[in-house]
């Protein structure tokens, strides 16, 4: 009989070769395909050739942990809770960061396949997302297995499942903002999965290339052909393969160059005076100096409930503004808990992007003309297969990039 693993209202097939989920962060797609044009991605021209290249949705807001964290559950931010790196807690009247996973409110794909005897090995680019991904996990010897590549040195049994990375891989402890910090994903992600055996794999990726460099650039090729390199070995030791993105990457300046941003606050404190509105840009996390906490999405809090229909109708008009939605409406188009968002959800046009106001941002760490992510403008990711349906999908039914492992697990 099939086995069967059944997690937040859906049921999964055990697998029966190794299934590895690559969440490449930032694959606005673009970059594949221009690099597989330019013939720097062998295995990958391959793949697209025999497996699924399908376009989907992530969710909104197109934010780094929203998508990984649904991704790994395999639902939308309504359910899991997680919608941003930070929001705003109107009962400690504090804003809280939400990389933790008692912020969470279901368990991840993973647990539940792990109470099933599965074993599971996450490898992660930053911390921040590693005790998100491992929620619910069993570590120490012949365990699961979670690791991020920014603490790879310090990893340890007890904690992370596995140690002595640096000389697993051969590879010295990579900077946190640098293109190694991802090849280190990949170098040990393959070294873990040829020592552990696992069944279940997911390796998440930075997007510090992403930030800096546009699809089909030389830095930007270079980043997916190394990539192709890994998963041609991952493949080759016998795992299937879901390709997919968090979200996708614009270019946010100007002509010259320059930041394109629309300073909230500024219109808010002259509407409604001075700190009155209190706006959160959940992009904001410790990590900010390739996008100066600058993104597409933003959430406002006002707090008398009379001013908030006036408040979006003005914030409709400002310039680059594509959507304003009230708390409700936007809870029901993109699935938010409404307990985390404020009373106004907006988004810019694709060039554009929101701050607080001047003074709140650093824009030093920029070293090229800003590209960001956040928006309707970077919902659209790949959902590539390594192996091809089973039978022709339904029509109409829409996959997401959360639908992942429901792809590799269920469909192909
Ligand atoms: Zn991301």
């Amino acid at each position: 009989m099939e086995r069967i693993v059944t997690v937040n209202g859906r049921e999964y097939k055990w697998p029966l070769k190794p299934l590895a989920v690559i969440c490449i962060d930032g694959s606005e797609p673009e970059y594949i395909e221009k690099a597989v044009q330019a013939g720097l991605m062998p295995f990958t021209a391959q793949l697209l050739n025999t497996g699924i290249d399908l376009r989907v949705d992530c969710v909104i807001p197109s934010f780094t942990n929203p998508n990984n964290v649904s991704i790994v559950t395999g639902c939308p931010p309504s359910i899991h809770g997680i919608c941003g790196n930070f929001f705003y807690d109107l009962q400690s009247e504090s804003e809280v960061m939400m990389n933790d996973p008692k912020y969470m409110h279901v368990p991840t794909i993973f647990s539940a396949f792990e109470k099933e005897g599965a074993k599971i090995l996450v490898v992660t680019a930053k911390d921040k997302l590693r005790k998100l991904l491992g929620h619910g996990l069993t570590f120490g010897s012949g365990g699961s297995i979670c690791v991020s590549a920014e603490k790879a040195d310090v990893a340890n049994l007890e904690e992370n499942g596995c140690e002595d990375l640096l000389n697993l891989t051969g590879l010295p402890l990579p900077n946190v903002y640098s293109a190694d910090l991802s090849e280190f994903v990949f170098a040990s992600g393959l070294a873990l999965f040829e020592n552990a055996k696992p069944d279940l794999i997911y390796l998440s990726t930075t997007d510090y290339i992403q930030h800096k460099f546009a699809p089909g650039t030389e830095g930007a090729n270079r980043f997916y052909h190394m990539m192709d390199g890994y998963w041609s070995l991952l493949s080759a030791n016998g795992a299937d393969l879901v390709l997919t993105a968090d979200h996708g990457m614009s270019g946010k300046h100007d002509s010259k160059g320059n930041p394109d941003v629309i300073y909230l606050q500024d219109s808010l404190d002259t509407w409604l005076g001075a700190g009155v509105a209190r706006v959160i840009l959940p992009i904001t996390d410790p990590y900010v100096a390739h996008h100066g906490a600058l993104g597409s999405f933003a959430t406002i809090y006002i707090p008398d409930e009379l001013e908030i229909m006036s408040t979006i109708s003005k914030l409709k008009d400002l310039n680059g503004i594509v959507e304003v939605l009230g708390k409700k409406e936007a809870c029901e188009r993109f699935d938010l808990p409404g307990d985390r968002i404020g009373d106004i959800v907006i988004i810019s046009e694709g060039s554009k992007v929101f701050g607080i106001n001047p003074d709140h941002h650093d824009f030093s760490g920029l070293d090229v003309p800003l590209r960001s992510h956040g928006g309707l403008s970077e919902q659209v990711v790949p959902l590539i297969s390594s192996k091809t349906f089973k039978a022709e999908p339904t029509k109409g039914i829409k996959l997401r990039n959360f639908d992942a492992f429901h792809l590799g697990l269920n469909l192909t």
